[in-house]
């Protein structure tokens, strides 16, 4: 396979799956941190909603009646009778209980309050922030702020405006968290949410790349084998793992495998017999004597011939030369199984090669084989037709294939002019 195709397939197929995964992925992440924050968001200002309301109603029960500033320069605030300008308990209190900054405005300034500037004092007598005065104090309605700046920090805040008992606005009740306490706790509670999905992410981008992998490795293997059977080597192997695969590469590594065999049996078969052809005849050939060579091994070969078959088509007709021609190929088939091969070599000519046989054992061999032949009764339409045969014998001493032929040939002919149904050594 060309460097150019090499993985295409697989990129592709990476992309579309690893892409939208990845997508998915961080779109959920998204997703799960704004809502989580949200919920948060909600939580905090409910917390702070429910402070300030009892902190309203805890100061009109310990100080009854209405917020009341006296004094000309020295300004001090009364609820009711109680002079309450430096009386800081309850909210020391409550911010003790539940770590919230509070602060006690009168109109728009800050009267009693937890936070203290730098030299360690109250920031007592400051304003309001600008927005919180538009909407709580002259909105007349309570607010929740994600980002109020004070004291140099920033607060998740509530305000609630106070009434006088005829139902003015008589200043504001602030609760506040430290923004850090709340990112901290979102952060604390996302960051697994985020791992996890990063993890879930990665695995499936693993499994996908794994199979991604072996689905491209598949495909490099079936296009390996078909580019081998395509330049004509048709003994190639196909991987087993391709084989074994349940799937549609599997049935088209089966397919594969059964077009080869398919082309094997053209290509080196006769259609008739079912033996071997001539040409591939001629590679084993080689491929023997190569063998024989090396390894100074024995082997012979042997042209056989059948007896006045002119005279069967002529009496019974080509058909029945043909299952004449079968019957006699199945034989000798069967009989060259474990010895080398049959191959039909010509019309009703056949080669047979002992494979690690000299001439004098193939001699016997063919001698049972002949015997066989000639008592073989082949039916045909109610007439029973029988056979003999001549065969020439060539011992393997020659490197030469075609003098072994020649000489195999020379003998089978010295046969038939010699009466046939004989076997010439
Ligand atoms: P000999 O003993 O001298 O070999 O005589 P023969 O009749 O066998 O030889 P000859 O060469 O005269 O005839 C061979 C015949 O074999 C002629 C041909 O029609 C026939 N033949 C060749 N191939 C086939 C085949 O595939 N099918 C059939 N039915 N006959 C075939
Ligand atoms: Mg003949
Ligand atoms: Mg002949």
């Amino acid at each position: 396979m060309s460097d150019k195709y090499k993985g295409k397939i697989t990129i592709i197929l990476q992309a579309i799956s690893i892409i939208p995964l990845l997508l998915f992925g961080i779109i959920l992440m998204l997703l799960a941190s704004h809502q989580f924050t949200k919920a948060m968001y909600g939580q905090v200002e409910e917390e702070l909603r429910n402070v300030a309301h009892n902190l309203e109603t805890m100061f009109e029960l310990i100080y009854p009646g209405d917020y009341k500033l006296v004094g000309d320069d020295d300004y001090r605030l009364y609820k009711g009778k109680a002079d309450i300008t430096f009386d800081y308990s309850l909210i020391d209190r409550v911010k003790e209980d539940t770590g919230l900054e509070i602060t006690l405005f009168y109109r728009t300034t800050r009267i009693l309050t937890t936070f203290y500037n730098s030299s360690n004092n109250r920031i007592a007598g400051t304003t309001a922030p600008e927005a919180v005065i538009k909407d709580v104090f002259e909105g007349d309605k309570a607010c929740f702020y994600t980002d109020t700046i004070i004291n140099g920090s920033d607060y998740f805040s509530y305000y609630i405006p106070l009434h006088d008992s005829e139902g003015n606005i008589t200043g504001m009740l602030f609760v506040g968290k430290p923004s850090r306490n709340v990112n901290e706790a979102i952060q604390q509670s996302i960051y697994p949410l985020i791992i996890a999905d990063i993890l879930v992410m990665l695995i499936i981008a693993m499994g996908i790349f794994y199979y991604t992998k072996r689905f491209s490795a598949t495909l490099l293997k079936i296009h390996g084998f078909l580019s081998d059977v395509s330049t004509g080597n048709l003994g190639t192997c196909l991987d087993d793992s391709v084989l074994k695969r349940n799937d549609e590469l599997g049935d088209i590594g089966r397919s594969a495998l059964s077009m080869q065999r398919s082309l094997r049996h053209m290509v080196e078969q006769d259609a008739l017999t079912e033996l071997f052809n001539r040409r591939y005849a001629n590679r084993m050939l080689m491929q023997i004597l190569d063998k024989a060579a090396k390894q100074q091994q024995p082997f012979s070969l042997a042209i056989g011939d059948i007896d006045f078959f002119k005279r069967v088509n002529d009496t019974y007709g080509h058909e029945c030369g043909d299952v004449v021609l079968k019957r006699v190929a199945d034989m000798m088939r069967e009989h060259m199984e474990s010895l080398g091969f049959a191959a039909r070599w010509g019309g009703e000519e056949f080669l047979l090669v002992f494979d690690h046989m000299n001439a004098c054992d193939a001699f016997e061999s063919l001698r049972y084989l002949l015997e066989g032949i000639r008592s073989l009764e082949v039916a045909y339409h109610g007439e029973t037709i029988r056979i003999t045969m001549t065969f020439g014998l060539a011992d393997g001493d020659s490197a030469d294939i075609q003098q072994l032929l020649k000489t195999a040939d020379g003998k089978l002919y010295r046969g038939k002019s010699n009466g046939r149904n004989q076997i010439v050594l």
